[in-house]
């Protein structure tokens, strides 16, 4: 793998989104100056929250997520532009690994993760449909799961959920046609008894996506149900 790699950054050299060094897309200098957001959200409004859990007005109704962990602001330029290689043509797959890293970083400054390990949570990455998969050639939050499931020591909950619907892309919707749109796109086939789960997904805009599949989980049995996000749009 070294050896390609080296031959590829021969062929096309690769320069760091932050600073334009040759080598990575982004350089450990410029991956260790990415300051994490330092406050917490409420997982329904997604307004700040002190703890990252339900705020006071969102409190006494009902929702499937308890607690949303997100790691960076989208309107970060070097963020966007880190997250726009990754995700579009042509993709920067090897990006997975410092975005991975940042997500696992903000995750463990919640100083969550011995709970999280202890109530045997399970990663979920935000499935893609089989057409979309093939599409891109990757599932771009399952190779960030990787990431962070080698850094946090939870295991990732294979073959769990799946995306069954084609839905029209999120942007441009409002915040109903987005929950019209995700409607019965995802699909549970086991029961899932109890288990506990940390979804995980790249953007988060109004949270329709993460609220179906947390809904979709808890219709099968799911208990616990936490959210970790690469960034906020
Ligand atoms: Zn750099
Ligand atoms: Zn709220």
């Amino acid at each position: 793998m070294k050896l390609i790699k080296t031959i590829k950054n021969f062929l096309f050299p690769v320069h760091c989104l932050g600073c334009n060094k040759k080598g990575d897309y982004l350089c450990p200098d410029c991956l260790n100056k990415i300051t994490l957001i330092s406050h917490n959200f409420c997982p329904k409004c997604l307004k700040i929250s002190s703890n990252g859990r339900l705020c006071p007005n969102c409190k006494n109704s009902s929702f499937p997520v308890e607690k949303i962990i997100i790691s960076l602001y989208y309107s970060n330029p070097l963020v966007a532009e880190l997250i726009k290689k990754y995700k579009f043509f042509p993709f920067a797959y090897e990006l997975a690994k410092p975005l991975g890293l940042l997500l696992s970083k903000a995750i463990k400054e919640t100083n969550a993760l011995s709970y999280l390990q202890k109530e045997n949570f399970k990663i979920i990455p935000v499935p893609l449909t089989k057409k979309d998969k093939a599409k891109r050639g990757f599932n771009q939050t399952y190779e960030l799961a990787k990431i962070v499931s080698q850094e946090l020591n939870l295991p990732i909950s294979e073959n769990t959920i799946f995306k069954i619907k084609t839905t029209k892309p999120q942007v441009g919707l409002n915040a109903q046609q987005r929950k019209n749109n995700l409607k019965n796109a995802f699909q549970v086939k086991k029961n899932l008894n109890q288990e506990n789960f940390l979804i995980i997904d790249d953007i988060i805009t109004t949270g329709s996506t993460v609220y179906q599949v947390a809904k979709t989980l808890k219709n099968k049995g799911a208990n616990q149900i936490w959210a970790a996000i690469l960034a906020k749009g």
